[in-house]
């Protein structure tokens, strides 16, 4: 068979949700084609969300918080996450369960295979994997090459102004973790470290963007521990591995432990648009299609939620594009964020304590997920440093420029 209803060009998050979201809509009779490169058979990331009610993959799930801890600028606190939950879910078992799954639809295929292109061919989309042609009524690109992504940032740093592209700011996640075992209990197990800026903020090139410890504990003596960077230039190894060691034994306290796995990976951070629409039949999804929180680096469940209103389009008009467009207000926000960590690293610390320490927490997830009122968004930005984030909005409104 060479022409199918869907075909999910990308087997990664956004595509294996987007087949899960059809699978579970009246689509679910529908042909399916999931390519990708990769077996999918390795632990390459987890992927951690805040979320109310049950996850999505609720079974699945490796670990879960009821509480997040910020630390930083002056600011300790724990807080309670409740209406919400902070959980974990492994790739591993997300790709195993979605083979389980798809293997037991007999409208669901999937290929492993390199896609050489994506576009419209004579009727519907045309696919072309290792040489032999598929057809499809809508597909669905995923496909998300980091290396696209950083040679952009590379030619920006090579350049006068590192981070900076024209008129969008490209700047990146970037994050080695341990999961460590120690001899002594030291974690709390219900506690996920969102932010833990005691580590040095600068190097001897200055400062460049935010750096910190995100904490997962699994229990009291065992956690993933990951030294996280938003900014522009991604460091050695060596650099990642000194900081995790200083951290773990200066600031945890911790003598001796070992080392059970690692993650590491980039996350693009920019306010460039990506836009949906690829071709007449051709859509966007995951990293390609924007999903991407710019500034925060989350897209897991913004992926969830887009699959899900992807395959509501295709029932209510027969194609996927009607999809909620969030307040144009958020974009603005995300930008001045992007602006305040491009130019102003120094002052990453204090703002982000002013959100977690001045605002309701609920408030603040709100804000992320792009879900809070004008007035709530107002109040929340009430509570930052007022100069940076005018200078920013001048810099990008007035003289449009970054
Ligand atoms: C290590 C790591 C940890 C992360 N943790 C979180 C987290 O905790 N929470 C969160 O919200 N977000 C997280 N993210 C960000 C984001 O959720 C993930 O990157 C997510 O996997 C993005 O989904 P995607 O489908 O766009 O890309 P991917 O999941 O990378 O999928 C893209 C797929 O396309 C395939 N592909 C690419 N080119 C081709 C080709 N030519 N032919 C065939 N196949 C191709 C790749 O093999 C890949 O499987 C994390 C990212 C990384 C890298």
């Amino acid at each position: 068979m060479s022409h199918y209803d869907f075909i999910l060009a990308g087997g990664g998050s956004a595509g294996l949700n987007l087949a899960h979201a059809l699978l579970r809509s009246p689509l679910r009779d529908r042909s399916l084609l999931i390519v990708d490169q990769d077996a999918k058979d390795t632990n390459d990331r987890t992927w951690c969300s805040w979320f109310t009610g049950p996850h999505p993959f609720e079974p699945l799930l490796h670990a879960s918080w009821d509480r997040i801890r910020f630390s930083g600028g002056g600011y300790d606190a724990v807080l309670p996450l409740a209406p919400y939950r902070y959980a974990m879910l492994r790739g591993i078992d997300f790709y195993n369960y979605s083979r389980e799954t798809f293997a037991a639809s007999p409208h669901v295929t999937w290929l492993q295979g390199h896609i050489e292109s994506v576009g419209d061919g004579n009727v519907g989309a045309q696919v072309t994997v290792d040489g032999r042609t598929f057809t499809a009524d809508w597909a669905f690109d995923s496909r998300w090459d980091l290396h696209d992504y950083t040679s952009t940032t590379a030619v920006a740093a090579a350049g006068l102004c590192s981070a900076r592209v024209g008129r969008y700011h490209y700047l990146q996640q970037h994050f080695l973790g341990w999961e460590i075992v120690v001899k002594t209990p030291c974690f709390d197990s219900q506690t996920a470290t969102l932010f833990d800026l005691r580590t040095p903020q600068r190097d001897d090139t200055g400062w460049d963007g935010m750096r910190f410890m995100y904490i997962l504990p699994f229990s009291e003596r065992s956690a993933l521990v990951e030294f996280t960077l938003f900014s522009a230039r991604l460091l050695s190894q060596a650099d990642y591995e000194a900081a995790l060691r200083d951290y773990i034994r200066d600031v945890l306290g911790v003598g001796e432990f070992c080392i059970t796995a690692k993650e590491n990976g980039v996350i693009p951070m920019t306010d460039q648009p990506f836009p949906r629409r690829a071709s007449r039949y051709v859509m966007r999804t995951g990293t390609r299609g924007g999903r991407v929180k710019a500034s925060s680096g989350f897209a897991f469940f913004r992926t969830v939620q887009d699959s899900h209103a992807i395959a509501r389009s295709l029932i209510a008009h027969g194609h996927p594009f009607d999809i909620p467009v969030p307040p144009r207000r958020y974009r603005l926000f995300d930008s001045m964020l992007l602006q305040i960590l491009y130019r102003r690293g120094d002052l990453a610390e204090r703002v982000f304590a002013d959100l977690f320490s001045k605002n309701p927490l609920d408030r603040l997830l709100r804000f992320l997920d792009e879900e809070g009122s004008l007035w709530e968004n107002l109040r929340l930005m009430a509570t930052v440093p007022p100069l940076p984030f005018m200078s920013a909005w001048l810099r990008l409104k007035l003289f449009n420029r970054i």
